[in-house]
């Protein structure tokens, strides 16, 4: 099955969807069974998608569990509250007291916070590593080094990453391969193929797709999925089926959806380059992006978030240009139909590993549904703003 049809009918099992389109919001906590027998089989087949209690999940759950095992590969998939509880809870699936843990440097900020807070106080320690490190991931490499965590393309800054290579050195030593796969989608990037164990989404952005749902999911392959999925259930992880409910229906525009992202995104970004203002566009699918190459070997597609960096002589007042724009509305998340803008001004401050040489603020977007016109003019209003500022 190609792509569009696999999204169309992902997860939707006739065991499932019993005879309608969409899989039902089956609600429960406690499953009732009128036999001794009954409650046997259920409990032995506990972790096999029966049902037994709520918080192993209900048919509802397990669509969505099917759809994105489908979707990004791997043998099965756990769900969790969030993105970050995803991320938190597959790291934590795999480490003891005494372990380290190699961290890309560009991570998501709440994924590093993690590490900082909560790893260490658990005896466990981190080193934060270049993006671009490639084959020299092996000179940080412990003895006591048991995961690999790798984000790409990387927050804010987007650089992508040389995904093969960094696993197979990793695998070398013995360590798991986790990748945060947000920014793909489980649509756009094969990670199982590229030497990934553990490929984790925040399924709250472009799964779910319109900015109105918290859900985050991790997908192993068979050696690792047994722990990850009994750790899970062990740390009280579920989800809501109205919430899955939501994200099943994301799931079936998302190849639409992600089409028009980077179709809309890839015009905002070459128009952005050609503006004297913009010093230079962070895009996958730009030679300018760290990565570009890994990019163009990797991936299946591009979508609508990416960043640029402002010359510094032309910012006079950030939030002049931020202020009174009609589309892109400032806030955190992306992945949603609507238009967002971000600017973060000491990208230095974010990093510990890596330089970061550029003066000017970085203004990240993600590029909506709108028309694209609509949106170039309210980028050029904001030029102006931001020239004529005082
Ligand atoms: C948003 C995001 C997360 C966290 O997802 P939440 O559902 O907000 O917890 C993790 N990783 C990346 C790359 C993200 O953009």
């Amino acid at each position: 099955m190609k792509k569009q049809t696999r999204i169309v009918n992902a997860g939707r099992s006739s065991k499932w969807t019993k005879g309608v389109v969409n899989p039902p919001v089956q609600r429960a906590s406690t499953v009732v069974f009128d036999t001794v027998k009954e409650m046997k089989h259920a409990t032995t087949h506990r972790a096999n998608q029966v049902l037994f209690y709520g918080r192993r999940g209900t048919t509802t759950s397990f669509a969505f569990s099917d759809a994105m095992t489908e979707l990004e590969g791997g043998a099965g998939c756990a769900l969790y509250p969030s993105g970050t509880a995803a991320i938190t809870n597959a790291i934590l699936s795999f480490v003891k007291t005494g372990d380290h843990i190699l961290m890309v440097d560009t991570a998501y900020e709440p994924t590093r916070d993690f590490c900082d807070k909560m790893l260490t106080k658990l005896g466990i320690t981190t080193t934060y590593y270049d993006p671009l490190i490639g084959k020299d991931i092996e000179s940080l490499i412990q003895a006591n080094t048991t995961v690999v965590f790798l984000e790409s393309p990387g927050s804010l800054t987007m650089e992508v990453q040389d995904i093969p290579t960094i696993a197979e050195v990793a695998h070398n030593h013995g360590c798991i391969v986790m990748l945060d796969n947000t920014w793909a989608s489980p649509i756009n990037l094969k990670p199982f193929e590229l030497g990934v164990d553990i490929s984790i989404q925040a399924a709250t952005k472009y799964v779910v797709g319109h900015s109105d749902v918290m859900l985050g999911t991790a997908t192993a392959t068979s050696e690792y999925w047994p722990t990850l999925r009994e750790s899970s259930y062990t740390m009280g992880q579920c989800t809501s089926p109205d919430d899955l409910y939501l994200a099943l229906r994301g799931i079936r525009t998302l190849g639409v959806r992600m089409n028009q992202h980077e179709q809309n995104a890839l015009k905002i970004a070459k128009w952005l380059s050609k503006r004297e203002e913009v010093e230079i566009i962070f895009h996958p699918a730009f030679e300018t992006c760290p990565g570009h190459e890994y990019f163009k070997r990797d991936f299946l597609g591009s979508n609508g978030l990416f960043s640029f960096v402002l010359k510094p002589q032309v910012v006079k007042n950030l939030t002049d240009f931020l202020d009174g724009m009609n589309h892109f509305k400032m806030g955190y998340s992306w992945g949603g139909f609507e238009s967002l803008i971000i600017a973060v001004q000491n990208v230095g401050a974010l990093r510990t590993a890596t330089d970061w040489t550029y003066e000017g603020p970085l203004v990240r977007l993600h590029v909506g549904l709108e028309d694209v016109n609509d949106l170039i003019s309210d980028l050029e209003e904001g030029f102006e703003r931001l020239k004529s500022a005082e």
